[in-house]
């Protein structure tokens, strides 16, 4: 029914994660097999470009990539070997099924679970997070694609930086950065640009609003380009003109956060002492309470993943972990700052895969 997932060479372009026993996965579970739904995971087993339309069948046997006539050509975009399956052919093969059989609580709605258990009456296995921890450490190959994306991602904001003028809408530098990002070679953004000026700066994810950028005002601009599926993340905060003296005082104390938890990652550190120390600086300039988001998050195939840098996070950081460092101080009806970088966690400290200036800029 299967055929072995050895594959020595990926084919060009479609890398993503790394080859993998599915056995050394599923045997610890305790599970026959693993129906794998989450676009991401599905994309990291396979490397198929279209995971929403596709899943992963995980046996003991080997893997395979589930698709539709809609993708005839899903034997050449994947990895691994691939089914293409109408309706009722992908119906038989899920009956064919025996024993237990995991799959992705938090991605499966209840409908489709319904629908698995009238279909096939093998015990069906509610797992959390068996893909996601796989993805938690980046191959060499993913890390060198997300530096690509993030170079790209810092293009397109050197661009966007001629457009910061009075007078343009938030909406327009916004619609700017992605035409950029698409006309590079982007698959798109990782996520909508957010442009926030003035007082929406202290809303730290408005999106891209119709207002116009006015002098004296801050602009923070956070981006992410997505590239072969893996996304980037990076914020940056610039003055438009002269600003209150308030304003430039909240920029100072997010830089002196970043700086210090910057300092202290690496690997071995837990994740949550390093909110904690970016919390303890802002909290010597009495901004503490304006910090209201997480420190940072782990970046890959989703632009939210795992690890968090959070007070709740239970996580210790590793090599090839990718992760940004986002402290930020948001004042009602005033303004905000945030300052984000991307960083990859190596064998010795940490390696900055961000490289745009993040010191204080009047543009
Ligand atoms: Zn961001
Ligand atoms: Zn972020």
């Amino acid at each position: 029914m299967t055929r072995p997932l050895r594959v020595d060479a990926p084919p060009q372009g479609v890398y993503s994660g790394p080859v993998l026993d599915p056995k050394t996965l599923l045997e610890p579970l305790g599970l026959d097999a693993l129906y794998v739904t989450r676009p991401e995971n599905v994309r990291y087993l396979s490397g198929f470009p279209h995971p929403e339309d596709a899943q992963v069948l995980l046996t003991l046997e080997g893997a395979f990539l589930l698709t539709d006539p809609r993708y005839p050509e899903a034997e050449k975009e994947s990895r691994i070997p691939a089914k293409v399956l109408r309706r009722e052919e992908k119906e038989a093969l899920l009956k064919e099924l025996r024993g237990r059989v995991g799959f992705e609580a938090e991605h499966l709605p209840y409908a489709a679970l319904e629908r698995l258990r009238e279909l096939s009456p093998v015990e069906w296995v509610p797992t959390q997070g068996v893909v996601e921890r796989l993805r938690l450490k980046k191959t060499p190959e993913e890390v060198a694609t997300i530096r690509q994306a993030q170079a790209l991602a810092e293009e397109a904001l050197e661009h966007a930086l001629t457009l910061l003028r009075p007078g343009r809408t938030e909406r327009e530098v916004a619609l700017e950065l992605e035409f950029f990002l698409r006309r590079r070679g982007a698959e798109g953004v990782a996520f909508p640009p957010i442009v926030a000026s003035g007082p929406r700066g202290a809303l730290p994810h408005a999106g891209a609003s119709e207002k116009p950028l006015q002098a004296g005002e801050l602009v923070t601009l956070d981006l992410g380009a997505r590239l072969g599926g893996y996304a980037s993340d990076m914020t940056r905060t610039f003055a438009l003109g002269r600003v209150d003296s308030t304003l430039r005082r909240a920029f100072d104390a997010t830089l002196a956060a970043l700086e210090r938890a910057l300092e202290a990652l690496g690997p071995g550190v837990s994740a949550k002492a390093v909110d904690a120390l970016a919390r303890e600086e802002l909290k010597r300039w009495d901004l503490d309470r304006y910090f209201v988001h997480s420190l940072g998050h782990g970046v890959g195939l989703a632009v939210h993943e795992g690890p968090g840098l959070s007070p709740y996070s239970e996580d210790t950081l590793e090599p090839g972990m990718v992760v940004t460092v986002e402290p930020g101080v948001y004042l009602p009806g005033v303004g905000g700052v945030r300052i984000e970088e991307l960083v990859l966690i190596t064998p010795s400290g940490i390696e900055l895969l961000s490289r745009f200036p993040r010191g204080w800029q009047e543009v």
